[in-house]
């Protein structure tokens, strides 16, 4: 006895031809499957079921594809068990259905699986393959990959050998990544994206743009938002902002400004250069909003110091958002909690992740709330935290800690950490230079020689201090005490006037951060001549008063410029934007945004 047929209301159009016609139901799962229609598509298929039509190997291969589309890779793997004759399509299938969802593992096991019965893989399967090399970071497998392409002679397919390239850049594998893509015939979006993509994952930011650029001009290619996002990347890390714009246009121009990551690279990028009006900008144009770009503007409040703004975008990504705040959430919402000074801020935002979000703090987070305690003179505070914390403390736990102890004078903690630091062996150079410190402050001396004789000991030299001034597309960079600028003289005619006139004013040069604070080569210099008042110099006669000066520096900004460049702010009216290695500093009419807390 046959069970009466499952009524189909919805298909009655169909009902004629379903019968008899196998084409036509192929192409109605295939419109069903375009439209995701997961209640339909269900019926249908039992409706194949019924009518004996589901041992047509056609109609596995649409119905895996449905199974993968509507986000059930399983019911994929039971259309594909209870397919008689597998076809390499039905495989095919269902490998990319593994893939597309999210389980490479599965996609290589059953790739495995299909060579093994003696089945060659074809110009859909091996690009479906490398695609879960590269989400395992599994070159090993993609390495065998590569050599079968080669046998079956697809790698000069142009989807293969992208896929190749991608996969080989996002495992790290730069050189074989070029490789393939210099031997290629014809290259698309997906080998250009790929490489440019490797070169910025390796920092490698010439090569990066150079490609992108010949890429734009040389090539009848479209680029695709990754390539966006991955060259804006660039420009942010340079601080290249006029490149940057260029590409911002073009991103308009293709509409792919609202993609999620062209987005959130857009509002890094400003915020990077020190434009943080352009990070809002390009937020506020935003039609939707999802976390990743939340973070981006929320990080970009938290260098700039705008923390009541934090804040308030905080709690409005929650309730006007719907936006659930994440890990990286929390962690720029410390961080400004930090840089402001804010203890109980601070500590309220670390209970509220563990306790209403049931998010573990990580140990950037531990760092950052010890950095905050620290710098407010509850170091004892601090010490607990470091205590609480369920994985060793990091370098930058220790390091926050450490420069607690600087500001607050407590040598006896200091060197106490130091020793504790010492015990656990390898210690990086910059750590290095706190120990140092703390053992000299300390008086203990003979310490203090055996860290420095360490740091001599690694090679490791102190990294130079370089400021840096965009006009146009050059970028002008200067160290400390610099005369081969073109404009020297009128640079150093620029500061002896600031000079006086600062002096007149009430500034009085502080020298003892040459010694303290200073590393490298600009302890040699006279702080006068720091490479961001040189910067700084080149700004003030090169650009017109109403443009703000932007620099960028590679590392702190000592004590003593600090202080002078808040004079140059006051007595020249100009706004005057510094980036160190850490923070934005606006200086404007004699103040900065960092409230001298930095
Ligand atoms: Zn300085
Ligand atoms: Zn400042």
């Amino acid at each position: 006895m046959h069970d009466p047929p499952i009524p189909l209301p919805q298909l009655q159009p169909l009902q004629l031809s379903l019968s008899g016609n196998y084409r036509a139901i192929c192409n109605h799962l295939l419109a069903l499957t375009h439209s995701r229609s997961l209640r339909r598509g269900l019926q249908l298929h039992a409706h194949i079921i019924k009518t004996g039509l589901e041992t047509i190997p056609l109609l596995s291969h649409h119905l895996i594809n449905f199974y993968s589309k509507t986000q059930l890779p399983n019911s994929s793997l039971q259309v594909f068990n209870s397919s008689p004759h597998r076809s390499a399509t039905t495989w095919s299938s269902l490998i990319s259905s593994f893939a597309q969802n999210d389980l490479p593992h599965l996609a290589l096991d059953f790739f495995r699986q299909m060579l093994r019965i003696g089945l060659l893989p074809d110009d859909h399967i091996l690009p479906t393959a490398a695609k879960s090399c590269a989400a395992l970071s599994s070159i090993h497998v993609g390495l065998s990959l590569h050599a079968l392409a080669l046998k079956t002679a697809y790698h000069l397919d142009v989807f293969v050998a992208s896929s190749l390239v991608d996969m080989y850049a996002k495992c790290g594998e730069i050189g074989y990544a070029r490789n393939v893509f210099d031997e290629m015939p014809h290259r698309n979006v997906v080998s250009w994206s790929g490489m440019i993509y490797g070169y910025v994952q390796l920092g490698e930011d010439e090569e990066a743009l150079r490609l992108f650029k010949q890429v734009l001009v040389e090539e009848d290619v479209g680029v695709n938002d990754f390539t966006l996002s991955s060259v804006l990347r660039v420009c942010g890390a340079s601080t290249l902002l006029e490149l940057g714009k260029q590409i911002h246009g073009l991103c308009f121009k293709t509409s792919f400004d609202s993609s999620c990551f062209v987005a959130s690279s857009l509002i890094s990028l400003y915020s990077k250069c020190g434009a943080v009006e352009g990070a809002y900008q390009a937020f506020e144009e935003l039609q939707v909003r999802n976390l990743g770009m939340w973070n981006a503007m929320l990080i970009a409040c938290a260098q700039h110091a705008h923390t009541n703004r934090t804040f308030e975008l905080f709690e409005q990504m929650k309730s006007v958002g719907g936006v659930k705040p994440n890990f990286i959430t929390f962690l720029c919402v410390l961080y400004a909690c930090s840089h402001a000074g804010l203890v109980e801020k601070g500590q309220h935002y670390f209970e509220l992740m563990k306790k209403d979000y049931g998010i573990e703090p990580g140990s950037q987070h531990y760092a950052t709330m010890v950095d905050l305690l620290g710098r407010a003179g509850k170091l004892q505070d601090a010490v607990q935290v470091i205590e609480e914390m369920p994985m060793e403390p990091t370098e930058s736990v220790w390091g926050a800690l450490l420069t607690g102890c600087r500001i607050h004078g407590d040598t006896e903690l200091a060197s106490y950490v130091a020793d504790r630091v010492f015990e656990q062996g390898h210690v990086s150079s910059g750590l290095n230079v706190l120990l140092s410190n703390a053992y000299a402050a300390a008086g203990r001396w003979e310490e203090a020689a055996r860290a420095r004789k360490m740091l001599r000991d690694q090679g490791i030299k102190k990294e130079t201090g370089l400021s840096w001034v965009e006009e146009g597309n050059r970028v002008h960079t200067f160290a400390a005490g610099d005369r081969s600028h073109a404009k020297t003289v009128e640079i150093y005619n620029k500061l002896e006037e600031l000079g006086d006139e600062m002096a007149k004013a009430g500034y009085v040069a502080d020298t003892s951060f040459v010694l303290k604070e200073v590393g490298g080569e600009e302890k040699n210099q006279t702080i006068r001549y720091h490479s961001e008042r040189l910067a700084i110099a080149f700004g003030l006669i090169t650009f017109p008063q109403e443009r703000p000066i932007r620099v960028m520096k590679n590392l702190r900004v000592c004590g003593d410029c600090h202080t002078a460049i808040k004079f140059i702010s006051k007595i020249t009216g100009r706004v005057l934007i510094v980036r160190d290695n850490n923070r934005f500093h606006r200086f404007e009419d004699g103040k900065c945004t960092c409230g001298d807390y930095w």
